[in-house]
């Protein structure tokens, strides 16, 4: 595709095209049947990602979904309960999956405007011994949050709660390389106090597949059986699993671009005085468009081939194929079509 053909797309950070590089690692992947454990390139990114980010063991996926939903039903059991966001993406977005295939209740807890869940909603929430109640086994918090990160001093205390009420800790971590990145932490910092974790790889990351799971190498271990389970023993795997190594080796410091890129659309966009805009914490911000304007704003911006999920709340989304060219080039859009624009 040539320069000129390029859309801009900020509808998501899983838009992404895989790179040259990314693409010779993977036609140069060494593979084996994963289902059997032979193959190299699943192995590798298992075992890289679990000494990066501080655990144990790690297990390969399709999708994010699918690892959360592996985690959910190593955690917890038949009857079993964990406490949960509201807005939380293994809760809101996941088709209902814990409940569905997994049997597990959901909790959900509403997310305070910083996306945290407060410390005396989880302690209320945690059901006592008794054959009324579902039992409480796990929390699950995500970060970043609709693009907020969380705290580390909540995290150590919102861990160290649930943990010391006897409940197992999993982090929803799409995109906590962000959150890390942002504030300047290491990856296994910025997981501190989670017994689990699932990271998508791509997402900002850029990698065309996948996602990983962490913990200890039991909990990894029985968590296999639920993706043989759930359809996600693959075969070669090591096509993709090379480009997820070559996300993580490559693209893990860049998402700070990716943050300056979103900080900098949001502040030309504010300038606009139709538009409320939100203040970017990392890639993701939402703003408010006026609803008259919505559709007519579609099409103009069709014909400058930028892509966005343009609604009354629209959720802009940077990643590695925005620019900040692309970004000065998509501000003057909005200036262009607001500044001719009546209700
Ligand atoms: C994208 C995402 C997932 C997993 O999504 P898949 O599309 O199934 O890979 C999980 N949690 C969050 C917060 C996400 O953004």
């Amino acid at each position: 595709m040539s320069k000129m053909d390029k859309w801009i797309d900020l509808r998501s950070d899983t838009v992404t095209q895989p790179s040259e590089a990314m693409r010779a690692a993977m036609a140069g992947a060494e593979v084996g049947d994963d289902v059997y454990g032979d193959d190299p390139s699943v192995n590798r990114l298992q075992d890289y990602a679990a000494d990066l980010f501080g655990f144990e063991a790690g297990l390969f996926a399709p999708s994010g979904t699918q690892t959360n939903l592996i985690a959910l039903m190593t955690h917890c059991g038949r009857g079993d309960e964990y406490l949960v966001g509201q807005e939380a993406h293994t809760y809101k977005y996941e088709g209902g999956g814990a409940a569905v295939l997994g049997s597990i209740q959901p909790q959900p807890i509403v997310n305070q405007p910083d996306g945290s869940i407060a410390l005396a909603d989880i302690e209320a929430y945690i059901k006592p011994d008794d054959m009324h109640f579902a039992r409480t086994r796990l929390l699950a918090l995500e970060n970043t949050i609709g693009g907020r990160v969380l705290g580390q001093d909540y995290i150590a205390a919102a861990t160290a709660l649930a943990h010391a009420r006897g409940l197992a800790t999993h982090l929803d971590g799409a995109r906590i390389a962000n959150a890390a990145v942002k504030q300047g932490l290491s990856l296994r910092a910025a997981v501190a106090g989670f017994d689990t974790v699932s990271v998508c790889l791509s997402k900002g990351l850029g990698a065309p597949v996948g996602s990983v799971l962490l913990g200890p190498k039991a909990f990894i271990e029985q968590g296999k059986r639920w993706r043989k389970m759930l359809g996600g023993g693959m075969r070669q795997a090591g096509v993709i699993a090379a480009a997820a190594q070559y996300a993580l080796e490559h693209n893990v410091q860049r998402l700070a671009e990716d943050h300056d890129n979103a900080a900098a659309l949001a502040r030309g966009l504010a300038a606009i005085e139709q538009l409320n805009v939100g203040t970017p914490q990392t890639n993701i911000f939402w703003m408010d468009i006026p609803a008259a304007a919505c559709e007519p704003l579609r099409q103009a911006l069709a014909r400058e081939r930028i892509r966005a999920s343009i609604g009354p709340k629209t959720r802009l989304v940077t990643h590695l194929d925005v620019s900040a060219a692309d970004v000065a080039r998509t501000v003057e859009v909005f200036q262009a079509f607001f500044a001719n624009w009546q209700a």
